[in-house]
């Protein structure tokens, strides 16, 4: 995720200072966080049909230190796609015409996406976009930061739910979208809104699914963006997570400009954002190994999307109704996103970020 709303992070501040102290003191305990997500809860799905070994695979693939933080344009990133290349060949995806990678240029950048996708069977026409991005920041402070729940979580995370669609084949055609460039500004995600491949014209997309940072859940819950736009999505939302031990947060969408899914909100498509948010204490840190992730609420999260996912599959007609008419600005015309009520401070206890509620704020 790259944050385009700008507000104060002092802790990010502090954990620098920590980050350089540890550099100067050999302490490396730093480098080896331990998982944190919410120790009472057992998140555990009742009756999962996806396994976690492979999704925790992938994700350590992926993060692996030899990805160098995935940067766009860097070799990392460049291994990071031939590895989603590979496995979208394994899945037996069809690719559009190009082939599995489609360059866009975006700010005069060249970024990579990788794009593939399932016929549907009864409702081939119309499809359904499962999105993540596989790139991330390279390093800070001379530190790789490998990017484990930003965004791996999201890439593997769509490989098995590609994985589990190949064998239980969707009635909608399925997307598979892995995007380059999201942290320099969401560059592979705004190129591939501008030109889509020709078989996939925006007006086909029923829904968009994004994926970014959906493992690090420290308060387990998961913040859920675009039920405010289109509301039918949301009872389907909510209940695939009231089977859930992982909490939905419906109706959040102060981080609708800080991903993938805005290039489509911008042009009215339906969409839905999942992401644990500032939850995340590693966040764009070289903390955020695959060792910190809390394995079972990351792939209960999954779980609980792929629930989402199929209540929506199943409906004859998608969205349902038309997004709801946001405010825009009388300026510009840009819809006007709501002010971030969130202001954040440092809990000695937990030692991560909590938000003030609007109501302590
Ligand atoms: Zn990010």
């Amino acid at each position: 995720m790259t944050f385009r709303i700008q507000f104060p992070m002092p802790g990010m501040i502090a954990l620098t200072l920590v980050l350089v102290m540890g550099g100067c003191g050999g302490s490396d305990a730093i480098q080896q966080p331990a998982t944190n997500a919410s120790p009472l809860v057992d998140f555990t799905p009742v009756s999962p049909r996806m396994a976690k070994q492979p999704l925790m695979d992938d994700l350590r693939a992926l993060s692996a230190l030899d990805m160098e933080g995935r940067k766009l344009g860097s070799a990392g990133n460049a291994k990071a796609r031939a590895l989603i290349v590979e496995r979208f060949q394994q899945l037996g995806l069809s690719p559009f015409g190009g082939g599995f990678e489609q360059p866009v240029t975006w700010h005069n950048s060249l970024c990579t996406n990788v794009v593939g996708y399932l016929p549907g069977t009864t409702n081939p026409g119309r499809t359904i976009l499962f999105t993540a991005h596989y790139d991330h920041i390279g390093t800070r402070g001379g530190l790789i930061c490998p990017g484990a729940d930003d965004n791996a979580s999201g890439s593997a995370a769509v490989l098995q739910l590609a994985a589990w669609l190949k064998a239980h084949p969707p009635a909608h055609t399925v997307v598979f979208c892995l995007f380059d460039g999201e942290e320099a500004g969401l560059y592979g995600s705004q190129g591939f809104v501008a030109t889509p491949p020709a078989a996939l014209p925006l007006a086909s997309i029923d829904v968009v699914l994004n994926l970014d940072m959906i493992a690090q859940g420290t308060q387990g819950r998961i913040f859920v963006g675009g039920t405010s736009f289109t509301a039918p999505l949301k009872p389907h939302v909510v209940a695939a997570f009231g089977a859930s031990k992982v909490r939905a947060v419906p109706d959040f969408e102060n981080y609708d400009n800080a991903s993938d899914q805005y290039p489509f909100m911008q042009r009215d498509i339906p969409f839905l954002f999942f992401c644990v948010g500032d939850d995340d204490p590693y966040y764009h840190t070289p903390q955020d190994t695959y060792e910190s992730i809390p394995q079972v609420f990351y792939w209960a999260t999954l779980e609980a999307i792929l629930d989402a996912f199929l209540r929506l599959d199943v409906l004859a007609k998608l969205p349902l109704a038309p997004p709801s008419a946001p405010p825009r600005s009388p300026g510009t015309g840009q819809r006007v996103l709501n002010p971030h009520p969130w202001r954040h401070r440092r809990d000695s206890k937990l030692g991560h970020f909590i938000p003030f509620s609007p109501s302590e704020g």
